[in-house]
């Protein structure tokens, strides 16, 4: 029988399962334009309600990844484990990830994304080193990649194109926050990265897409069970997204907090998530097994090995290396700085993380729009987390801004996001990782 996209459209809105050559049909039929948008956004918004079950969820990771490139690592010796986090406000880790686990003898070699959002992607940050290069020659990346341990590239391959023109629909049409479309659009673009394993970190709470941490849980389960049928070993960890991470939220001041996180001078929270990470990944490459990897790596922080590596990959990368030494006097960091202070005295019960980040936003440090600039100089310094003590008056969070940033609505959105009671918070969970799932 002929398949029409309206047929399809009724029987997800009526609660069906739609078939793969169903799913196949309306993806690639987007993608050749002969399906028009108004057909699938009503497929997104009835699968939004109704949702996919795995094997939809399966099939529609499958269709996407096979929309476009795959990218072949074998020229790079030893394993390369990939990572991915969901998204978070604050969340710098692959700057301090990628050269703790090629201490351990691993490859990282990623592609990453500017991407929207509270603050630019990867890409991003890493150009608020002076000189740092992203658009690598092939050649490049794989001989950084081999040389060095680490390489970390903007991505120009043309991955998962039917994701891409998915997502941006997804995102007009208030379809983003689905589990199973989550799960296919991540799976689809990291399997299409041809690496030996993945750890994926499902962040849960205020700052993340999942608000519950039972969903993270499903979200995760659905990934890890498309890795299995791909033969990838993968594992995810789900991890609290409940207030920033660390205690920065901007470019050039996450990258100062990953430098210092390396040297063994970063925030307790972020610190323990780099290396719960990176331990993970090294437990997936069989090199080294997740205990001696977190052993080895305190000593690797401690004795300097990792800022070494940190330092090699930055200068292989055509970046100033001595930003590892000097990050203060080399990032540029705006010096124009404004309090964000409590207007009452209590304890800190709840962080709207969302907030915080959209405020950064409005700052200047992350695009509303694609075609947006970011100003690497701004963003924020928290000093206060979740359970703190606060005296009226007292700074909660520094701003870095500039003449460009929209500071009042920037305060108002901070002022909305902090909740101060009068007794101690006792129901938080301060926890920065609650669970490992394989
Ligand atoms: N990140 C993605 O790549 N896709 C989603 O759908 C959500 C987050």
């Amino acid at each position: 029988m002929k398949l029409r996209s309206y047929d399809i459209i009724k029987k997800k809105r009526d609660g069906g399962v739609n078939t793969k050559e169903e799913i196949k049909f309306m993806i690639e039929g987007y993608l050749n334009e002969e399906i028009p948008d108004y057909q699938v956004a009503a497929w997104l918004m009835a699968i939004f309600f109704r949702h996919m079950q795995e094997e939809e969820s399966y099939n529609l990771a499958e269709i996407m990844l096979n929309s476009g490139d795959k990218i072949d690592l074998s020229k790079i010796n030893g394993k390369k484990i990939d990572k991915h986090s969901t998204g978070g406000v604050g969340d710098k880790t692959t700057i301090a990830i990628a050269p703790m686990v090629a201490s351990l003898g691993l490859k990282v070699a990623k592609l990453s994304g500017r991407s929207l959002g509270h603050t630019g992607g990867t890409i991003d940050k890493l150009e608020a080193i002076p000189c740092f290069k992203t658009d690598l020659k092939v050649n490049d990346f794989f001989r950084i990649a081999n040389e060095v341990g680490i390489v970390v590239a903007g991505q120009t391959a043309n991955i998962a194109p039917a994701d891409k023109k998915l997502y941006a629909l997804r995102d007009a049409t208030a379809t983003v926050e689905e589990l199973s479309l989550i799960a296919s659009s991540i799976m689809s673009k990291k399997l299409a990265v041809l690496s030996d394993g993945i750890v994926l970190d499902v962040k849960v709470g205020s700052g993340a897409f999942m608000k519950d941490i039972d969903e993270a849980r499903e979200l995760a389960n659905i990934m890890l069970s498309i890795a299995k049928r791909h033969d990838r070993k993968a594992k995810a960890l789900i991890t609290n997204m409940d207030q920033p991470l660390g205690e920065t939220v901007g470019n050039s001041l996450e990258v100062l907090e990953a430098i210092n996180t390396v040297k063994g001078k970063g925030p307790k929270d972020f610190t323990k998530l780099c290396i719960e990470i990176s331990s993970h990944m090294a437990d997936l490459s069989g090199i080294i097994s997740y205990q001696e990897a977190k052993k080895k790596l305190v000593e690797n922080i401690k004795s300097g090995v990792v800022s070494k590596k940190m330092k090699e990959w930055i200068k292989a990368q055509g970046g100033n290396e001595e930003v590892v030494d000097y990050p203060e006097d080399i990032l540029d960091i705006s010096n124009n700085i404004i309090d964000f202070k409590a207007n009452k005295s209590g304890y800190i019960s709840s962080i709207d993380t969302e907030k915080v980040g959209i405020a950064s936003m409005h700052l200047g440090a992350g695009r509303q729009k694609k075609e947006d600039s970011i100003d690497l100089s701004v963003g924020l310094k928290i000093l206060k987390k979740l359970g703190d003590k606060v005296e009226k008056g007292e700074t909660i969070a520094k701003l870095f801004v500039s003449e460009n940033s929209n500071v009042e609505f920037a305060l108002d959105l901070l002022t909305q996001a902090y909740s101060i009671q009068k007794v101690a918070p006792s129901n938080f969970l301060n926890e920065i990782i609650f669970d490992v799932l394989e």
